[in-house]
């Protein structure tokens, strides 16, 4: 048994995640991304998908990243090269 370090639950089913060698223990996938997942700096939800980083900043889209890291590089669409 283990104890989730966001909610304090004891569980038999708890897991770990490693991240930049630190060890977490959780009771469900939500509490890790509410300890772990980054927050995207434009409207504020957490990334859990692949998100967009721009300089180290996070951002949950290619909208998000434009409008506040005043960037144009980051598209939600190209044309592939023919
Ligand atoms: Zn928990
Ligand atoms: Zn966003």
């Amino acid at each position: 048994m283990a104890r989730c370090e966001v909610c304090g639950n004891e569980y038999d089913k708890t897991f770990e995640v490693v991240a930049a060698g630190k060890r977490h223990i959780f009771d469900s996938f939500e509490c890790a991304i509410h300890k772990m997942a980054p927050v995207c700096e434009h409207c504020g939800c957490k990334v859990i998908g692949h998100g967009v980083e721009v300089s180290g900043r996070f951002f949950c889209c290619a909208h998000c990243a434009r409008e506040t890291a005043g960037t144009t590089a980051v598209r939600d669409r190209v044309e592939a090269p023919v």
